[in-house]
Protein backbone atom coordinates (compact mmCIF):
# COMPACT_ATOMS: atom_id res chain seq x y z
CA UNK A 1 0.00 0.00 0.00
CA UNK A 2 1.45 3.11 -0.83
CA UNK A 3 1.65 5.85 1.93
CA UNK A 4 1.19 9.42 1.41
CA UNK A 5 2.38 12.36 4.24
CA UNK A 6 -0.50 15.58 4.41
CA UNK A 7 1.12 18.45 5.63
CA UNK A 8 -2.08 20.61 6.40
CA UNK A 9 -2.69 23.16 9.99
CA UNK A 10 -5.96 22.98 9.27
CA UNK A 11 -7.57 19.85 10.96
CA UNK A 12 -10.78 19.66 9.08
CA UNK A 13 -9.51 20.05 5.88
CA UNK A 14 -6.41 17.46 6.90
CA UNK A 15 -9.55 14.96 8.01
CA UNK A 16 -11.34 15.60 4.79
CA UNK A 17 -8.19 14.37 2.80
CA UNK A 18 -7.02 11.42 4.61
CA UNK A 19 -10.67 10.11 4.60
CA UNK A 20 -10.63 10.44 0.43
CA UNK A 21 -7.29 9.03 0.50
CA UNK A 22 -7.87 6.36 2.29
CA UNK A 23 -10.94 5.80 0.83
CA UNK A 24 -8.64 5.78 -2.55
CA UNK A 25 -6.90 3.13 -0.78
CA UNK A 26 -3.57 4.78 0.32
CA UNK A 27 -1.86 4.79 4.03
CA UNK A 28 -2.31 8.37 4.83
CA UNK A 29 0.53 9.96 7.55
CA UNK A 30 -0.86 13.88 9.02
CA UNK A 31 1.51 16.22 9.89
CA UNK A 32 -0.18 19.64 11.46
CA UNK A 33 3.04 21.52 10.76
CA UNK A 34 6.06 21.90 8.73
CA UNK A 35 8.39 20.61 11.07
CA UNK A 36 6.69 17.32 11.93
CA UNK A 37 6.11 17.15 8.13
CA UNK A 38 9.78 17.16 7.67
CA UNK A 39 10.60 14.25 10.83
CA UNK A 40 7.77 12.51 9.04
CA UNK A 41 9.13 12.40 6.00
CA UNK A 42 12.25 11.79 6.82
CA UNK A 43 11.28 8.75 9.12
CA UNK A 44 8.55 7.21 7.32
CA UNK A 45 9.45 7.39 3.89
CA UNK A 46 5.79 8.15 2.19
CA UNK A 47 5.67 7.54 -1.27
CA UNK A 48 4.11 11.21 -2.06
CA UNK A 49 3.56 14.62 -0.17
CA UNK A 50 0.20 17.09 -0.16
CA UNK A 51 1.66 20.28 1.75
CA UNK A 52 0.01 23.40 2.53
CA UNK A 53 2.19 26.55 1.61
CA UNK A 54 0.30 28.55 4.38
CA UNK A 55 1.63 26.77 7.21
CA UNK A 56 2.49 28.14 10.85
CA UNK A 57 6.24 28.76 11.74
CA UNK A 58 8.28 26.61 8.88
CA UNK A 59 6.80 28.36 5.41
CA UNK A 60 5.66 25.51 2.74
CA UNK A 61 7.91 27.19 1.05
CA UNK A 62 10.77 26.14 2.96
CA UNK A 63 9.65 22.88 3.81
CA UNK A 64 10.04 22.13 -0.08
CA UNK A 65 13.68 22.85 -0.07
CA UNK A 66 14.11 21.16 2.63
CA UNK A 67 12.66 18.09 1.63
CA UNK A 68 14.22 18.26 -2.00
CA UNK A 69 17.51 18.76 0.13
CA UNK A 70 16.88 14.80 1.02
CA UNK A 71 14.67 12.75 -1.36
CA UNK A 72 12.83 12.89 -4.61
CA UNK A 73 9.53 12.50 -3.50
CA UNK A 74 6.49 13.79 -5.24
CA UNK A 75 4.91 17.10 -3.90
CA UNK A 76 1.61 17.97 -4.38
CA UNK A 77 1.20 21.67 -2.85
CA UNK A 78 -2.14 23.13 -1.70
CA UNK A 79 -2.09 26.98 -2.39
CA UNK A 80 -5.06 29.86 -1.85
CA UNK A 81 -6.23 31.19 -4.77
CA UNK A 82 -5.28 33.95 -6.54
CA UNK A 83 -1.81 33.26 -5.38
CA UNK A 84 0.02 32.45 -8.52
CA UNK A 85 3.67 33.36 -7.42
CA UNK A 86 3.19 30.79 -4.52
CA UNK A 87 2.59 28.28 -6.90
CA UNK A 88 5.71 29.60 -9.57
CA UNK A 89 7.90 29.38 -6.53
CA UNK A 90 6.63 25.75 -5.30
CA UNK A 91 6.88 24.57 -8.70
CA UNK A 92 10.18 26.19 -9.52
CA UNK A 93 11.43 24.74 -5.57
CA UNK A 94 10.42 21.46 -7.13
CA UNK A 95 6.86 20.76 -6.07
CA UNK A 96 5.13 18.49 -9.08
CA UNK A 97 2.01 19.96 -8.96
CA UNK A 98 -0.58 22.29 -7.14
CA UNK A 99 -4.13 22.71 -6.09
CA UNK A 100 -6.00 25.50 -5.78
CA UNK A 101 -7.90 26.13 -2.37
CA UNK A 102 -11.13 25.79 -1.95
CA UNK A 103 -10.50 22.51 -3.96
CA UNK A 104 -12.40 19.29 -4.81
CA UNK A 105 -11.36 16.56 -2.75
CA UNK A 106 -11.75 14.10 -5.88
CA UNK A 107 -9.41 16.28 -8.02
CA UNK A 108 -6.69 16.16 -5.07
CA UNK A 109 -6.51 12.48 -5.03
CA UNK A 110 -6.78 12.54 -8.83
CA UNK A 111 -3.60 14.56 -9.03
CA UNK A 112 -2.11 12.62 -6.11
CA UNK A 113 -2.39 9.71 -8.63
CA UNK A 114 -1.37 11.46 -11.48
CA UNK A 115 1.66 12.48 -10.01
CA UNK A 116 2.87 8.74 -8.89
CA UNK A 117 2.28 8.04 -12.68
CA UNK A 118 4.77 10.71 -13.59
CA UNK A 119 6.99 9.46 -11.27
CA UNK A 120 6.53 5.79 -12.42
CA UNK A 121 6.31 6.70 -15.91
CA UNK A 122 9.85 8.96 -15.64
CA UNK A 123 11.84 5.93 -13.94
CA UNK A 124 11.36 4.57 -17.30
CA UNK A 125 13.56 5.35 -20.17
CA UNK A 126 11.06 7.19 -22.53
CA UNK A 127 12.61 7.45 -26.35
CA UNK A 128 8.85 8.02 -28.11
CA UNK A 129 5.80 9.54 -26.97
CA UNK A 130 2.35 10.07 -28.61
CA UNK A 131 -0.06 12.09 -28.12
CA UNK A 132 -2.94 12.42 -30.61
CA UNK A 133 -1.73 13.21 -33.99
CA UNK A 134 1.32 13.75 -32.32
CA UNK A 135 4.23 11.72 -32.80
CA UNK A 136 7.43 12.64 -31.05
CA UNK A 137 10.92 10.28 -31.50
CA UNK A 138 13.36 11.24 -28.57
CA UNK A 139 16.12 9.23 -29.71
CA UNK A 140 15.51 9.70 -33.57
CA UNK A 141 14.48 13.68 -32.91
CA UNK A 142 11.92 13.04 -35.64
CA UNK A 143 8.64 15.07 -35.43
CA UNK A 144 5.32 14.01 -36.87
CA UNK A 145 2.18 16.13 -36.73
CA UNK A 146 -1.20 14.72 -38.32
CA UNK A 147 1.50 11.96 -40.18
CA UNK A 148 3.41 14.87 -41.64
CA UNK A 149 7.04 15.44 -40.75
CA UNK A 150 7.54 18.87 -38.91
CA UNK A 151 11.00 20.52 -39.05
CA UNK A 152 11.84 21.89 -35.60
CA UNK A 153 14.87 24.23 -34.22
CA UNK A 154 16.98 22.65 -31.48
CA UNK A 155 15.47 24.79 -29.14
CA UNK A 156 12.01 24.25 -30.07
CA UNK A 157 12.91 20.01 -29.95
CA UNK A 158 14.34 20.34 -26.44
CA UNK A 159 11.19 22.52 -25.14
CA UNK A 160 8.77 19.86 -26.71
CA UNK A 161 11.22 17.01 -25.59
CA UNK A 162 10.87 18.62 -22.22
CA UNK A 163 7.43 18.81 -22.19
CA UNK A 164 6.65 15.47 -23.92
CA UNK A 165 9.14 13.13 -21.19
CA UNK A 166 6.12 14.21 -18.64
CA UNK A 167 3.06 14.38 -19.83
CA UNK A 168 0.78 16.45 -18.03
CA UNK A 169 3.14 18.12 -15.70
CA UNK A 170 2.89 21.98 -15.15
CA UNK A 171 6.35 23.69 -16.25
CA UNK A 172 7.39 27.48 -15.51
CA UNK A 173 8.64 29.65 -17.98
CA UNK A 174 11.89 29.55 -15.58
CA UNK A 175 12.06 25.60 -15.57
CA UNK A 176 11.80 25.68 -19.51
CA UNK A 177 14.36 28.41 -20.07
CA UNK A 178 16.36 25.89 -17.68
CA UNK A 179 15.72 22.92 -19.33
CA UNK A 180 16.63 24.33 -23.26
CA UNK A 181 19.63 26.81 -22.39
CA UNK A 182 21.12 25.54 -18.90
CA UNK A 183 19.87 28.55 -17.04
CA UNK A 184 17.24 30.76 -16.48
CA UNK A 185 16.99 34.95 -15.86
CA UNK A 186 13.84 36.42 -15.58
CA UNK A 187 14.16 38.89 -18.00
CA UNK A 188 14.42 36.13 -20.83
CA UNK A 189 11.28 34.44 -19.59
CA UNK A 190 9.31 35.54 -21.89
CA UNK A 191 11.47 34.21 -25.11
CA UNK A 192 9.60 30.65 -24.08
CA UNK A 193 6.64 32.28 -25.12
CA UNK A 194 7.90 32.76 -28.86
CA UNK A 195 9.33 29.66 -28.62
CA UNK A 196 5.64 28.21 -27.50
CA UNK A 197 4.25 30.38 -30.42
CA UNK A 198 6.25 28.81 -32.84
CA UNK A 199 6.01 25.07 -31.77
CA UNK A 200 2.31 25.89 -31.95
CA UNK A 201 2.41 26.95 -35.26
CA UNK A 202 4.36 23.90 -36.89
CA UNK A 203 2.32 21.15 -34.51
CA UNK A 204 -1.45 22.38 -33.84
CA UNK A 205 -4.34 21.84 -36.32
CA UNK A 206 -5.53 25.34 -35.06
CA UNK A 207 -2.89 26.99 -33.36
CA UNK A 208 -5.26 29.62 -31.91
CA UNK A 209 -6.70 26.68 -29.60
CA UNK A 210 -3.42 24.34 -29.03
CA UNK A 211 -4.67 21.05 -28.38
CA UNK A 212 -1.20 19.71 -27.53
CA UNK A 213 0.81 22.31 -25.47
CA UNK A 214 -1.38 23.88 -22.75
CA UNK A 215 -1.26 27.41 -21.39
CA UNK A 216 -1.43 27.33 -17.00
CA UNK A 217 -2.37 30.37 -16.73
CA UNK A 218 -0.16 32.79 -15.03
CA UNK A 219 2.20 29.31 -14.28
CA UNK A 220 3.42 28.48 -17.68
CA UNK A 221 2.69 25.72 -20.00
CA UNK A 222 2.24 21.43 -20.11
CA UNK A 223 1.82 18.94 -22.82
CA UNK A 224 -1.56 17.43 -22.72
CA UNK A 225 -1.80 13.82 -21.03
CA UNK A 226 -2.03 11.24 -23.75
CA UNK A 227 -5.63 10.16 -24.58
CA UNK A 228 -6.94 14.29 -23.06
CA UNK A 229 -6.24 15.40 -26.56
CA UNK A 230 -8.24 13.30 -28.65
CA UNK A 231 -11.22 14.37 -30.70
CA UNK A 232 -14.44 13.61 -28.70
CA UNK A 233 -16.20 10.61 -29.42
CA UNK A 234 -12.71 9.29 -31.14
CA1 LIG B 1 -2.92 26.58 6.16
Amino acid sequence: MRTILVVEDEPQIAALVRDYLEHAGFAVLLAGDGESGLAAAHAQRPDAVILDLGLPAIDGLDVIRALRRGSPVPIVVLTARGDESDRVAGLELGADDYVVKPFSPKELVARVRAVLRRVEAAARPTDRVVVGDLDVDLGRHRVTAGGRVVTLTPTEFELLATLVREPGRVFTRGQLLDAVHGFSLETYERAIDGHVKNLRRKLEPDPGAPRYIRTVHGVGYALAEPGAAREPGA
